[in-house]
């Protein structure tokens, strides 16, 4: 199946193309679609909904819509849903990756509790009156420094006891069985073959 993801970030696009390898996926400019959407939910969901829509009423293929974040509950649930913004009104830009989670560090400085999850919250869309949602966690420990180089984001930041590594230490195929998305991803995965056996 052809799907149009509401994304316009390559890094995503990978995994979501890992964790749906029987499927096509195209970026909204593939396919010669306009994708501006203000993230401007409280939640992940309405979020994600709302990206999945902006499409959908242009888009002639399925929709495929997440939005997700990083939640730590000792910074009362920051970055959340602003986590690809993250410290961008206190410096006065958007900041890079690497910066962001300079920035997330010297936030946690002397913070004793480091626990964290991700969160992603999926839609498939298939018209207004048809879609199905899947929202994911994966828990996790923010560290002192970034260490890895794989994945992107808060990755290097984020470690995960059971594997003794940061989440940018993992081989990319684990990443996507146990991360956030590529959950998220597995439950929508079966939904999509579930409908094509049933269309
Ligand atoms: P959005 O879903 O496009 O609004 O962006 C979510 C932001 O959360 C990303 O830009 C990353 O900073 C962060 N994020 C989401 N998922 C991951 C992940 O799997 N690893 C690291 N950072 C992530």
């Amino acid at each position: 199946m052809t799907i149009i993801l509401a994304s316009g970030n390559s890094h995503k696009r990978k995994e979501i193309e890992k964790i749906l390898p029987d499927h096509r996926i195209l970026l909204p400019s593939e396919a010669g679609l306009t994708f501006d959407v203000e993230e401007d939910g409280e939640t992940y969901l309405e979020n994600a909904l709302k990206k999945a829509r902006s499409l959908g009423n242009q888009a002639e293929y399925p929709v495929l819509a997440d939005d997700s974040g990083l939640s730590i509950p000792a910074l009362n649930g920051e970055p959340g849903i602003f986590s690809a913004r993250y410290g961008s009104e206190e410096t006065g830009r958007n900041l890079e990756a690497g910066e962001r989670n300079a920035y997330l560090l010297e936030k946690m400085k002397g913070v004793k509790n480091r626990q964290g999850f991700f969160v992603c919250a999926m839609v498939l869309y298939l018209s207004p009156y048809r879609f199905f949602i899947a929202q994911e966690t994966m828990d996790g420990i923010i560290t002192e420094s970034p260490r890895g180089e794989g994945g992107f984001g808060y990755d290097p930041v984020f470690f995960l006891p059971e594997y003794g590594q940061t989440v940018a230490e993992l081989p990319w195929e684990l990443k996507n069985q146990i991360s956030h998305r590529g959950k998220a991803g597995a439950r929508i995965r079966s939904i999509l073959k579930e409908l094509k056996e049933h269309q």
